[in-house]
């Protein structure tokens, strides 16, 4: 979860767990709120909503203290955001925790959470549509079960927090663009835009990125949704430190122009300009060591080669275009500047028409390993437009009464790229935002009912 905060001593100070031996060889620099807003501002190229940025950046903190106090806790992200050079981890990126257990864990603590509150969930239920008066006060939501029965629940308010569009293949062609239809989902096969398409049908008014999305290089044999035994670990996330070419054994992208973490959610959408949808990371001896835990995961889709034409063969790309491929790589390398992956290095490919900026090293440390990757999708940006409080809005910016929204499914706040760890931030205070907002008008209509009956 990316957050502002002072930097090493202010994270320990503020999470206890986070105490404890390995915290003397970690160095994590500040990270400000004015940090967070410029990243989103300049990778959403200034599209961005300032004022829901603002809501996001300035409240982000206090969420996760927020999510922390109902159980959730938080480890130092080493080894995704901090790799060990010399003895000590130093961070990069701006993002320096992981929730405990990943996905799972988060959901492990929060469900506790929920429980511990009453608040009962019904599983098999799918919200098919508001209801309520249309454009004007919503009173509940029709549902059906998966055995068929439908239903209507009636509330003093409803949250939309089912998230985007990204599961929903006719709606990922029509928005995203061709091709898109054909791409891996990284989570839920239920995010199929449901709650966006019951608020537009209600009078909200749409916003955001409509044909943006976060997409990532994924597993290529990854099942066609996301898989919860995994989870996250069809992830590659570790091309800034090898090479990444296409089928063609041409590469395409500038693999070291930033940290993954603020190149990863757009390189899914260059993997799928490439044809077949598929590209290949390659890496020597030198860098595996320092490759994300998901490389070395049960399901791994890999090969190894001792030299690159024998990679290439377990690849089933062609020998000789790889190895040249690489051979001109390697003669475009800078071999003065020392390679360094905790930070930006400078190390760069001197005229070659692809450039790679930092952490260029020759590959020349077999056995070489490769692994195929795809794209990825995580969640769609375009959404339903929401103030401040998380309320939704209709098309001449008045407030749906009684209808709030949290989450992917809130438009606006990421266009073209995203900063990593934002997405849950953004789930956190715009969820807490319109829990709040939405009990207090609960409660306010339930007084008035009770007067005037
Ligand atoms: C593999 C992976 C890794 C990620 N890693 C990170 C990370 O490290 N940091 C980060 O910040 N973000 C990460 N994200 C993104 C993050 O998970 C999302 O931004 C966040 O979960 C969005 O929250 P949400 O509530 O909008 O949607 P979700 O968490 O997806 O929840 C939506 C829920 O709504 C349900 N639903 C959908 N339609 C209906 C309907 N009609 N009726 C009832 N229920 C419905 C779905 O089943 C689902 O349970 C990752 C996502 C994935 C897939």
């Amino acid at each position: 979860m990316r957050f502002p905060h002072e930097g090493t001593a202010d994270l320990l100070e503020m999470l206890e767990e986070l105490r404890g031996p390995l915290a003397d060889t970690l160095e994590v620099a500040p990270y400000r709120e004015a940090d967070f807003f410029n990243e989103i501002a300049v990778m959403g190229q200034y599209r961005s909503d300032p004022e829901l940025v603002d809501v996001l950046v300035s409240q982000a903190r206090d969420a996760v203290k927020w999510v922390h106090s109902k159980g959730v806790r938080f480890n130092w992200s080493v080894g995704r955001h901090a790799h060990k050079v010399k003895g000590r981890f130093r961070f990069f990126g701006g993002a320096g925790l992981e929730v405990s257990g990943a996905g799972a864990g988060l959901l492990e603590r929060l469900n506790k959470a929920v429980a511990s509150a009453g608040i009962s969930i019904r599983y098999g239920t799918q919200a098919l549509d508001l209801l309520g008066t249309y454009n004007n006060v919503v009173t509940g939501v029709r549902v059906r079960e998966d055995s068929g029965r439908i239903y209507e629940i009636s509330a003093g308010a409803v949250v939309l927090a089912c998230g985007g569009f990204e599961a929903n293949t006719e709606m990922r062609a029509r928005y995203l663009g061709p091709n898109w239809d054909l791409a891996k989902v990284r989570g839920t096969k239920h995010n199929t835009g449901d709650g966006i398409n019951m608020a537009l049908r209600f009078g909200a008014t749409p916003y955001g990125h409509w044909s943006g999305c976060h997409a990532t290089p994924w597993d290529a044999n990854a099942p066609a949704t996301g898989d919860r035994s995994v989870g996250d670990q069809f992830s590659r996330h570790s091309y800034p430190l090898g090479i990444v070419v296409n089928q063609e054994c041409r590469r395409f992208m500038d693999e070291g122009a930033n940290f993954h973490t603020h190149t990863y959610a757009k390189y899914g959408r260059e993997i799928l300009a490439q044809p077949g949808i598929i590209a290949y990371q390659i890496f020597d001896q030198k860098v595996v060591g320092y490759l994300r835990s998901d490389y070395r995961a049960k399901q791994v889709s890999k090969s190894v080669g001792d030299t690159i034409e024998e990679l290439a063969k377990g690849l089933e790309l062609n020998p000789e275009r790889l190895a040249e491929t690489v051979r001109e790589f390697n003669n475009a390398v800078d071999e003065v500047k020392e390679f360094d992956p905790n930070v930006l290095d400078g190390k760069a490919t001197r005229n070659l028409s692809q450039v790679k900026s930092n952490w260029a090293q020759k590959l020349d440390s077999p056995p070489y390993v490769g692994f195929p990757v795809s794209t990825g999708i995580t969640f769609t940006f375009g959404g339903l437009r929401i103030n401040p409080q998380a309320q939704v809005l209709d098309g001449s910016g008045a407030v749906i009464n009684g209808l709030y929204a949290a989450g992917e499914l809130v438009g606006g706040l990421f266009y073209h790229n995203y900063p990593s760890g934002s997405g849950l931030s953004s789930g956190a205070v715009f969820g807490r935002a319109a829990g709040a907002g939405a009990a207090e008008f609960a409660r306010a209509q339930a007084a008035v009912t009770m007067v005037s009956k």
